[in-house]
């Protein structure tokens, strides 16, 4: 079994099984290596759509550029190159995980010139089975943005979201929440975070959070839907006010997060939910506007086939 049949990679569409890397490399050593995750939908009446490609491939070329490295290929190649992948992969639904890493054999933190990237595509369903998930705080702060470039998707950045989440999942949550270094909300292990109080929409504002592509989606429906929305610092304690929290992200989508835990010098703080309606609304809209099902959002879908 092999992930991706095909795997696009320095502009050759190769199989799967043949997609390696040079084990002493930085990208594998230091993680230096930049990716996206993105999703493609099944559209009614005009075949696979990918979703919001043209924000994702310019994060990409942020981060790209946040890890020093020289721009292979333009947005239009890559366009081109996932196209084929899906057509190739014969699937009408499914996820698209573009990677450019130090790929040269170069060990040592002085970076090489040349960089690989891939693309692989491949189905990949929701991490969670069950909609309504149960969080904890964590006790892992998300990386400090004077430390690094918070907003670039570098694959080293993920070793800060995977200790949270396993640490999550060993205490028996499906999900962790991570605090900034000032000690606000900052976002999930791989998702970003909104709340609603009193009918209104808030979200972390930018500085320590990936601003998620997913993030950006719902600032906009949520306007468009005449909600108060707001991106502001949120406090723990304004968190375990609010009477819904959902988080959301390309692999994810929009979850509702039913239960909250804090522990903080050996006292334990429960929170849970009051209501599901916003999360509701939002879920259901999310999933209609990525397959086409709003021609208002139809500019935010590239179709495969045409
Ligand atoms: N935060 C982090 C740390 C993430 O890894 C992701 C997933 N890319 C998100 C938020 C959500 O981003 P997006 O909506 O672009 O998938």
């Amino acid at each position: 079994m092999v992930l991706s049949k095909y795997v696009w990679k320095n502009g050759k569409i190769i199989d799967g099984r043949n997609a390696k890397t040079n084990i002493f490399c930085q990208g594998l050593h230091y993680g230096m290596g930049v990716f996206e995750g993105i999703r493609f939908y099944d559209t009614e009446e005009r075949g696979p759509a990918i979703f919001r490609l043209d924000k994702h491939l310019e994060r990409f070329d942020y981060s790209q550029r946040k890890a020093y490295m020289i721009l292979r290929y333009s947005p239009e190649v890559l366009t081109d190159a996932i196209k084929e992948l899906i057509k190739k992969s014969g699937l009408r639904e499914g996820y698209i995980r573009p990677i450019a890493w130090y790929g040269e054999e170069r060990l040592g933190l002085r970076l090489g010139e040349k960089t690989d990237v891939a693309i692989a595509v491949f189905s990949w369903n929701k991490r969670l089975e069950h909609e309504q998930i149960r969080a904890k705080i964590s006790k892992y702060l998300r990386i400090d943005p004077r430390s690094t470039h918070v907003e670039a998707k570098i694959s080293g950045h993920y070793v800060n979201s995977i200790l949270a989440l396993r640490d999550a999942l060993d205490s028996g949550f499906d999900e962790a929440i991570l605090l900034d270094w000032m000690g606000m909300v900052a976002e999930g292990s791989a998702e970003n975070i909104f709340m609603v109080t009193n009918g209104n929409i808030y979200t972390p504002s930018k500085g320590s959070i990936l601003d998620g592509v997913t993030r950006q989606t719902i600032l906009v429906l949520a306007r468009d839907y005449g909600y108060r929305v707001e991106e502001t610092l949120i406090t723990p304690e304004a968190l375990f006010k609010s009477d819904e929290v959902f988080l959301c992200g390309t692999a994810m989508e929009v979850l509702l997060v039913v239960e909250i835990q804090r522990e903080s010098m050996g006292q334990i703080t429960p929170w849970t939910s009051k209501s599901d309606k916003v999360t509701t609304q939002f879920a259901n809209l999310y999933a209609e506007v990525v397959r086409g099902k709003h021609p208002e959002y139809s500019r935010w879908l590239t179709y495969v086939y045409e």
